[in-house]
């Protein structure tokens, strides 16, 4: 693999450094390859089947379908039952990922969590199991090698001291961060609130220094569309970088807002799952 470049955006007159890890797969891509990289460097022979579970338009959901198809892996992925429009939709992540070869099961609701839990119990050898997100411990591997590239990257531009990357489970900022002491690591929480994500850190371990968590002037429910994230996508896509619409816009704003040093910006991907998401604003 080739490493991924740098791009330069200017918003509001500031300008950042993006590293485009949106340009490493159509759907393999951002941190979801980052999380992923341990199970990619595993040989195929290890195992046969990866399993996984949570919302059906993930986009943790097509990497791991995009990873399975290309390892030759079978893939099952479990989430509560879906509704006959989503089913029928032919475009956005689920799509993808049943084209890609993901086999699909639906649990009742009041049957899930125990169905879930009983999934950890219930593995042979030749079985993965990715935890919802892909918030495996084996993101580490893959953080490190990210925070090795922007080291060399960043060699060229002295004046960054800053990165920046959105968080959901929060296992990519705090990889990161404990893999790049010397940088700042800024992220911003899109589901749940900084409380909430502290949380999630403190289960992968002690909190790294130089981690510092934005906490959005607004509250946001995650996955819900917002005219300012709009907004923002429609500006960013202006200045000549698509980004996703979910994680993406919030941490924008959190560092126009919040902060002032020149930041590298690392493009966490997601952008296979704009189409459907753009379907719903059109509605809304
Ligand atoms: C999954 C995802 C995130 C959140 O990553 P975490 O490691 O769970 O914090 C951020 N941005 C995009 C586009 C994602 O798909």
């Amino acid at each position: 693999m080739k490493i991924s470049p740098l791009s330069k955006i200017t918003l509001d007159g500031r300008e950042f450094l993006v590293k485009r890890d949106d340009l490493i797969d159509p759907f393999l891509a951002g941190n979801k390859y980052r999380k992923l990289y341990t199970l990619l460097q595993t040989p195929i022979e290890k195992y046969t089947t990866i399993i996984s579970y949570g919302g059906t338009q993930s986009n943790a959901m097509l990497a791991i379908a995009a990873m399975c198809k290309t390892k030759g892996w079978k893939f099952i992925y479990y989430t509560k039952p879906l509704s006959t429009q989503q089913k029928e939709s032919s475009v956005g992540n689920y799509a993808n990922a049943l084209a890609l070869g993901m086999e699909h099961r639906e649990i009742e609701h009041a049957l899930y969590r125990d169905c879930i839990a009983s999934l950890r119990l219930n593995l042979d050898e030749a079985t993965f199991l990715v935890d919802q997100g892909g918030a495996v411990v084996e993101a580490q591997k893959g953080l490190e090698v990210l925070a090795d590239e922007l080291r060399e990257q960043l060699n060229a531009h002295p004046e960054i001291k800053a990165v920046a990357t959105p968080s959901g489970t929060g296992t990519t900022a705090f990889f990161l961060a404990q893999a790049l002491p010397e940088y700042r690591v800024y992220t911003t929480p899109c589901v749940g609130d900084a409380a909430y994500l502290k949380e999630q850190m403190h289960a992968l371990g002690d909190m790294p220094k130089n981690l510092s968590i934005l906490q959005p002037k607004k509250k946001y429910h995650f996955a819900k569309p917002y005219e300012e994230f709009y907004a923002m996508y429609e500006k960013l896509k202006g200045e000549g970088i698509e980004f996703d619409l979910l994680y993406a816009p919030a941490m924008w704003q959190a560092l126009l807002e919040q902060t002032e040093e020149k930041i590298l910006y690392i493009h966490s991907g997601g952008v296979s799952g704009n189409e459907s998401m753009l379907q719903r604003y059109k509605v809304n």
